[in-house]
C-alpha cells in the first residue's frame, strides 16, 4: 500500500523536532543492538474525537450489547470452549494457548479474508493489547493506558477511558508507554496504567468504580501487563527492574479494590525481617552486602496462567536490578526468584515451586514470557506441562504440578551456554558469555529470543509457534557504575551500542539481526518449520481450528499461515508494523479477526535498526476483518524526507566521543542507537534548527517536560549537553556521507529507511 505523508498541521508537535525542508542529505550510523528502552514520551496523546469506524454491515441489538462482560466469571472462562465466539480472558482461556475452536475462517476460505471495519486510535506510540471480546463488546487499550470499548461487529466506539497519565511518568517505562490489555470480570474492566495504578470500570459505560495505587511513587514502577482474575481477585504485577526497583505481585477483591495479597520476587534488605519462608529461602542466593538498595528487580511486567485444577497461579519473573550480577550479588548465587517461572497459590499468594530458567541471570534474560499450559504425550505418559521460551534462548517443557524440568533445547542460535543439563536442570554457561573483563558479543541479546509477543498452542498440530527475535548483543561492565535513582541502572555500558565508524561492519551489523516465525514441537524439542521475516521484532500469534496461524509483522502486513505447513496463504497491508496478538471471535454465526497495529516498544525505540520501509504509518489502527469483507483502509501516500543540512556547531573530537557515551548512556534507549530511531519518538538526525538552536533548554531544563522529554540536568553539565549536541551533529554528518555513498546502492534494502523517513 502506499502511505500518505501526515499533514504536518495535525501533528504540531513532530514540527518542532525534525527539519521540515530537506534536502537529499542523508547519513547514517547504524546502531545494532541498544536494547531495551525506554523513554520518554514526545508523541501525541489521543485526541478526544475518534474516527467514525467504517460498518459494513447495519449496526443491530446495540442496546444489549452495552451489557457485555457483566457475566464473566471464572465458571465461564473455564468453560471458554462452549461459547468460542467470546475471547473472555487474556489468553482466552487460563492456559493462555491462544488457540480457537473457531474454523469458518480457514486455509480453504481465507483467501476470501478481508477488512469488515477499521478505527483509528489517534495514537503515535506502540500498541501491544490483545482485546477481550464479549457478548458482542470488544474492549481494547493503547498508549498511555487508555481503554477503548468498540461494537465488535462494527466497529462503532461505544466509550473511552483515559486514566489521564503524568506525561512526565512516561520517562520510567522501560520500553514504552505501552500496555497489553484488559481482563474482564462480573460487569467490570479492569486496567493497569503506566503510573502504576490499577483501576475498574463499569464494562457499560467505562465509568470508574475504584482506582487503587499499586507501587511505591518513591521508586520509577510502572504498569504495562493485562491483569489477570482468578476466584475474584484480580492480579498485577509491574515493570522498573532497568531503573531499579524490587519486583512483586498483587492481587485485588475485584469488587472493591482492597489488597489480599503481596507476593515479593526478590529478597529486601536480610537485616529487616523476611515477609515470608520463600524470601528466607530466596535471600540465601543472594551475595553482598546492599542489592536491596537498587531493588534487586525480578519485575512481573507480563505473563501469568492459571490451572484451576491444580488451583496454582503461574508468573514469569524478570532480570535482576541491576543487570550485572558482579555488581548486583558480587561472589555468585543463583538470585531467586529472578528469571524464574514461580507457581503460587492464588487464595493467598503463598509460594508453592519454582524453576529458575537462568541463574545469577546477567544479561537480561527476564522468564517473563507467555507460559502455556497444556496436556501432552511424552514418553507414553499424559503430562500436565507449563511451556516457555523465555528471553534466554531456551524452549522449556516443565511439570506444572511441581516444577520438574521435562527438557529444554535452543529455539535460536544461542552462545551464552552451551546447554540445559538433563540432570538438573541447569544451564551450562559458556566462559565465552563473561564480560566482567571483556566486551562479548552474546545471542540472544536483552530483547531476548523471544520477548512478550504471545505465541500461540495448536491443539490441532500440537505444535507451539513461537515469533522469534534473533540478534545478539555486545556486553561489557560498567566499571564506573554508581546506582543513579531514576536512571537506567543496569551495571552494562552501553558504549557498545555505538555503531562502528566502518560501513561494512554497520552493514554487517544490519544484516545480524533477523526475525523468524518458527513452529515448535514441544515433544521432540526441534522445529517443524520457520520462516525467516524482513525484519525483527513481529507481532504476538494466534492460532486457530481452521489450520491457521496469524501473524503481523514488522513490515506492516497482516498474514495468516497454514499452521502445519508454514505455507503463507494470505497477507493483507496495513502499512503500520504490528506487534500485537490477533483475536478471533464470532457474532451472528460469522468469524472475526482482530488485531491492533501500532509500530512500537522496546526495540522500536531502542535497536537503531532501520524500520521496515513498508512500515510508514504512524497513526494506530484496530483493524477487523471478515471473510468478503469489503472494507477499505483510506489511501495514502507517503512522502520520503532526507537527512537536513548539518547546523553549523563548534566541537572538538574528545567532545564528540565523550558525546557518544552520554548520548548511549542517557539518550539511546528513546532515540534510537547510534542516532538512528526506528521508533515513533524524535531521530535526533532531523532536529529542526529551532531544536538545535534551543538544545540545552531541551535537555537540561525541560522546555519539552510536557512532551514527556525529562529533563537531564542532574547528570548532564552544559558541557555533557553541548557534547552529546557535538555527536548527534557529527553522526548526522557520518550518515549523510554513508547514504550517498554506494553502500547505500548496494543495499537499499537495508540502508534506504536509514536514509529517510516518511514526513510527518
Ligand atoms: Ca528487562
Amino acid at each position: 500500500m502506499i502511505a500518505k505523508a501526515t499533514d504536518a498541521d495535525t501533528l504540531p508537535r513532530h514540527d518542532f523536532y525534525w527539519g521540515k525542508e530537506v534536502n537529499l542529505k542523508w547519513t547514517g550510523w547504524i546502531a545494532v543492538g541498544l536494547l531495551v528502552a525506554a523513554c520518554s514520551q514526545e508523541d501525541a496523546s489521543q485526541k478526544a474525537d475518534s474516527t467514525a469506524a467504517e460498518a459494513t454491515a447495519p449496526q443491530e441489538s446495540a442496546p444489549t450489547t452495552r451489557n457485555a462482560a457483566a457475566g464473566i466469571n471464572g465458571a465461564r472462562i473455564q468453560a471458554a470452549d462452549k461459547e468460542p465466539g467470546n475471547w473472555m480472558a487474556h489468553g482466552r482461556t487460563y492456559d493462555e494457548q491462544r488457540y480457537s475452536p473457531l474454523d469458518a475462517i480457514n486455509q480453504e476460505t481465507v483467501e476470501s479474508l478481508g477488512l469488515a471495519w477499521h478505527w483509528d486510535t489517534n495514537t503515535t506510540r506502540g500498541l501491544e493489547a490483545t482485546p477481550i471480546v464479549v457478548d458482542g463488546v470488544m474492549f481494547t487499550t493503547g498508549s498511555w493506558s487508555v481503554v477503548w470499548a468498540h461494537d465488535a461487529k462494527t466497529g462503532e466506539l461505544l466509550w473511552e477511558y483515559d486514566p489521564q497519565v503524568p506525561r512526565d511518568w512516561g520517562k520510567y517505562a522501560c520500553c514504552d508507554v505501552v500496555n497489553r490489555g484488559v481482563a474482564a470480570w462480573e460487569g467490570r474492566i479492569y486496567v493497569g496504567t503506566i503510573d502504576g495504578r490499577l483501576i475498574a470500570l463499569d464494562a457499560a459505560t467505562g465509568e470508574v468504580a475504584w482506582d487503587v495505587l499499586t507501587i511505591d511513587k518513591e521508586r520509577p514502577y510502572t504498569i504495562t501487563g493485562a491483569p489477570r482474575i482468578v476466584k475474584g481477585k484480580v492480579i498485577i504485577g509491574n515493570g522498573g527492574a532497568e531503573y531499579g526497583v524490587r519486583g512483586y505481585i498483587t492481587a485485588y477483591d475485584t469488587a472493591t479494590g482492597e489488597q489480599q495479597w503481596r507476593f515479593y520476587t526478590v529478597p529486601g534488605n536480610p537485616d529487616q525481617p523476611f515477609e515470608n519462608d520463600a524470601m528466607k529461602m530466596a535471600a540465601a542466593s543472594w551475595r553482598g552486602t546492599d542489592w536491596w538498595s537498587v531493588g534487586g528487580g525480578g519485575t512481573v511486567w507480563d505473563s501469568m496462567s492459571y490451572d484451576p485444577d491444580l488451583n496454582l497461579l503461574y508468573i514469569g519473573v524478570g532480570n535482576g536490578s541491576p543487570w550485572n550480577r558482579y555488581i548486583r550479588s558480587p561472589g555468585g548465587g543463583d538470585n531467586l526468584f529472578l528469571s524464574s517461572i514461580v507457581a503460587l497459590n492464588p487464595d493467598d499468594g503463598s509460594y508453592v515451586w519454582h524453576y529458575q530458567t537462568t541463574p545469577g541471570d546477567t544479561w537480561d534474560y527476564t522468564a517473563v514470557q507467555h507460559m502455556i499450559l497444556a496436556d501432552i504425550e511424552l514418553d507414553g505418559a499424559m503430562r500436565k506441562v507449563i511451556m516457555q521460551a523465555p528471553k534466554n534462548g531456551f524452549f522449556y517443557v516443565l511439570d506444572r504440578t511441581n516444577g520438574e524440568f521435562i527438557s529444554a533445547e535452543a529455539y535460536v542460535p544461542v552462545n551464552w551456554a552451551t546447554h540445559i543439563d538433563p540432570e538438573t536442570g541447569r544451564p551450562v554457561e559458556n566462559p565465552e558469555a563473561h564480560y566482567a573483563n571483556d566486551t562479548k558479543k552474546i545471542r540472544p541479546a536483552p530483547y531476548g529470543g523471544h520477548n512478550w509477543h504471545p505465541m500461540t498452542y495448536s491443539q490441532k498440530t500440537g505444535l507451539v509457534y513461537i515469533p522469534v527475535l534473533d540478534l545478539p548483543f555486545k556486553y561489557a561492565q560498567d566499571n564506573a557504575f554508581k546506582y543513579n535513582p531514576g536512571e537506567w541502572n543496569t551495571g552494562v555500558d552501553f558504549d557498545t551500542t555505538i555503531p562502528s565508524a566502518d560501513p561494512d561492519v554497520v552493514i554487517s551489523d544490519l544484516k545480524d539481526v533477523k526475525g523468524h516465525l518458527t513452529a515448535w514441537d514441544p515433544v521432540e524439542q526441534k522445529p517443524v518449520w520457520s520462516i525467516q521475516h524482513d525484519m525483527s521484532w513481529n507481532g504476538g500469534l494466534l492460532s486457530t481450528a481452521g489450520n491457521l496461524v496469524f501473524q503481523g509483522r514488522a513490515d506492516g502486513v497482516f498474514a495468516a499461515y497454514a499452521a502445519d505447513t508454514g505455507e503463507l496463504l494470505w497477507e493483507f497491508p496495513v502499512g503500520n508494523g504490528i506487534i500485537a496478538a490477533p483475536v478471533t471471535y464470532s457474532i451472528d454465526g460469522e468469524q472475526y479477526v482482530s488485531v491492533v497495529a501500532g509500530w512500537g516498544g522496546a526495540y522500536a525505540l531502542a535497536s537503531g535498526v532501520p524500520r521496515h520501509r513498508d512500515n510508514v504509518l504512524e497513526e494506530g489502527r484496530l483493524l477487523t476483518f471478515k471473510l468478503g469483507g469489503k472494507a477499505e483502509l483510506p489511501k495514502t501516500e507517503v512522502t520520503l524526507m532526507k537527512l537536513p543540512d548539518p547546523p553549523a556547531l563548534e566541537y572538538t573530537t574528545e567532545q564528540v566521543n565523550a558525546g557518544a557515551s552520554l548520548y548511549a548512556q542517557y539518550c539511546s534507549v528513546c532515540h534510537g542507537g547510534g542516532v538512528l530511531s526506528s521508533g515513533t519518538l524524535p531521530d535526533l538526525r532531523y532536529a529542526s534548527a529551532s531544536v538545535h538552536a534551543a538544545w540545552d533548554a531541551i535537555v537540561r531544563q525541560g522546555a519539552f517536560t510536557s512532551k514527556g522529554m525529562p529533563k537531564f540536568d542532574h547528570v548532564l553539565s552544559e558541557g555533557d549537553a553541548h557534547a552529546v549536541h557535538a555527536y548527534v551533529v557529527e553522526t548526522l554528518k557520518g550518515t549523510i556521507g554513508l547514504c550517498e555513498s554506494e553502500y547505500r546502492k548496494n543495499y537499499p534494502e537495508l540502508l534506504d529507511t536509514a536514509c529517510t523517513r516518511p514526513a510527518r
